[in-house]
């Protein structure tokens, strides 16, 4: 038999790919990454191009999505998924990558960590995945935003905004009446101190569409480092269509070509995975679940900041928080508020029923004292699964919507917010609006750990009766809390690669 093409190949360098990769290659493995994007367009573009678009389109466009998502950048990810993945939405937004980096190209950088509580039902114990965040951690640096009036306890911080310092001074002097609403600085993948290769964060403020030095965590920083080892190879262009199983596991790709390893390993992202993993499960009338985080957007106003001036900051998140807004386990959401002062005007003046000048001028005087509130449901608030097409049967499109009472809950959830606006002194304006299904990206659920069955996986992603084949990004993850969730992808795939270098003998060379 021909020599295996490596120890272990790797299907994606997003978050999750990056995250099995280390351990293998510190273990001496051979791994092949394979990608179907490449490097172009990171870095010879300008950075208004990339932003704008080279002909200003960014600011002409205004779907309604977030103005993250409208930035030429995003749009050539999304829409080489869109065209190539073979997957459709219907009342759902399916978000995903060809690009190499991921998601991670465009993500918020936003980290939470879970609790005990919020993983009781996986079959994993809470300290090997803290091990795991505590790496990950050290890897790709994170920082804290300085709490105004307290002391960070040593860790490296960057200031808060003057408008997030201000809500959060209101928050320890107005306290809430009972312990439901919490509100924090955010934590964020951003340095505030430079690493080699990637500079400190400027406070330039427009990082919300990436940053040119790399203080905000990219995937694609990973990959570099990876690249150094004599372990490691990335194959860009690489698009996998085909899994086979015979004495070893075999990959076709889009061009012909393929690869064999004993272990494949999947991190294509939750709807890249299924797409790869279709042929091999029995995708009946009733879809394959898919766990997603309904989403809430609110606008916000502090009429004690009007007018007063803006601390220079990022425009990363820079309050976290979290409510539990009735009895149920699942009646608890999180999320982040972020300053709008430093984002591009035009998503805001395009919203204003003024002309563009008088709109214009209202965004210069109020644009420092806006927020934006981003809530997150937990997953199962949705009802969102991926049928395959009945007409090919091979393209698949994702239902979305939500679970029943979920309007109620909304309702409900408003509600309690309202309470908590006013006591931190905000007024919430028009304009809350709950996004379709899928735009949250926050995906997980479609192939467990711990479930029996065809679609069910064991604690270290390998799936039930397909035994070398693992998956380690979030398709994996038992149920999704409205924690963000990158920080736990990429965790458990370390914690995964970790077991695997254990387990798996090291083969001669
Ligand atoms: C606008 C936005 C904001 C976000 N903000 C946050 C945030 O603040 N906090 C947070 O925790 N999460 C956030 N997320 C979610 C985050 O980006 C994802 O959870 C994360 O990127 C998932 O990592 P992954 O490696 O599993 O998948 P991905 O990042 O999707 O990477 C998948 C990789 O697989 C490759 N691939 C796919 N199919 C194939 C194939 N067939 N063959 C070869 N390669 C393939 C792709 O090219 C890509 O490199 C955000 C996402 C978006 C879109």
């Amino acid at each position: 038999m021909n020599r295996p093409d490596a120890d272990f190949i790797i299907i994606g360098s997003g978050p999750a790919g990056v995250s099995a990769a280390f351990p293998l290659v510190a273990a001496g493995r051979r791994v092949l990454m394979l990608d179907a994007g490449n490097d172009a367009g990171s870095q010879e573009e300008s950075r208004s191009a990339r932003v704008l678009g080279a002909d200003l389109e960014a600011l002409q466009v205004d779907d309604g999505s977030s103005p993250k998502l409208q930035t030429p950048v995003s749009r050539g990810i999304l829409e080489r998924f869109r065209g190539n993945s073979g997957i459709t939405g219907s009342g759902f937004t399916p978000i995903g990558s060809l690009a190499r980096g991921g998601l991670s190209n465009i993500w918020g950088a936003q980290i939470s960590f879970l609790d005990a509580e919020d993983i009781a039902d996986w079959p994993i114990d809470i300290a090997s995945l803290q091990r795991s965040y505590q790496r990950i951690s050290e890897r790709i640096g994170i920082s804290r935003n300085s709490n105004s009036t307290r002391s960070a306890h040593g860790e490296p911080v960057l200031p808060l905004g003057a408008t997030a310092a201000h809500v959060l001074h209101r928050n320890t002097v107005t306290k809430p009446a009972n312990g439901s609403f919490r509100l924090f600085p955010a934590i964020n993948a951003i340095l505030s101190e430079a690493r080699p290769g990637r500079a400190a964060c400027d406070l330039s403020g427009d990082c919300l569409y990436g940053c040119p030095t790399g203080a905000i965590y990219n995937s694609r920083q990973d990959v570099l480092q990876l690249r150094k080892s004599p372990h490691f190879r990335l194959l860009d262009n690489m698009r996998a269509v085909s899994l086979r199983r015979d004495a070893a596991w075999t990959v076709g790709t889009a061009d012909g070509s393929s690869f064999s390893a004993p272990r494949i390993i999947l991190a294509a992202g939750v709807l890249g995975t299924a797409a790869l993993l279709a042929n091999h499960l029995p995708i009946e009338e009733q879809g394959l679940r898919l766990l997603n985080s309904p989403t809430l957007a609110i606008p916000l106003l502090s009429p004690a900041r009007l007018l007063r001036s803006s601390t220079p900051t990022h425009s990363l998140a820079q309050l976290g928080l979290s409510l539990r807004y009735g009895d149920r386990p699942s009646d608890y959401v999180t999320g982040a508020i972020y300053e709008v002062g430093s984002l591009p005007a035009q998503s805001f003046i395009n919203r204003m029923p003024l002309g563009r000048r008088a709109g214009r001028a209202a965004f210069e005087t109020i644009g420092g004292s806006l927020l934006v509130a981003t809530i997150y449901y937990p997953g199962d608030q949705s009802r969102s699964y991926i049928h395959r097409d009945a007409t090919t049967g091979k393209s698949l499109t994702i239902r979305g919507g939500f679970a029943e009472g979920f309007d109620i809950r909304v309702d409900a959830l408003k509600k309690a917010l309202r309470r908590e606006w006013k006591r931190l002194g905000l007024i919430q304006l028009p304009g809350a609006s709950l996004a379709e299904p899928g735009i949250d990206a926050h995906f997980a659920g479609t192939l467990p750990m711990g479930a029996p069955g065809p679609f069910g996986t064991s604690a270290d992603g390998e799936l039930n009766l397909h035994s070398g084949l693992h998956i380690v990004d979030g398709s994996i993850i038992p149920d999704l809390s409205s924690k963000y969730i990158t920080m736990t992808i990429m965790a458990n795939a370390d914690r995964i690669a970790h077991r695997l270098a254990e387990t798996e003998a090291k083969p001669a060379s």
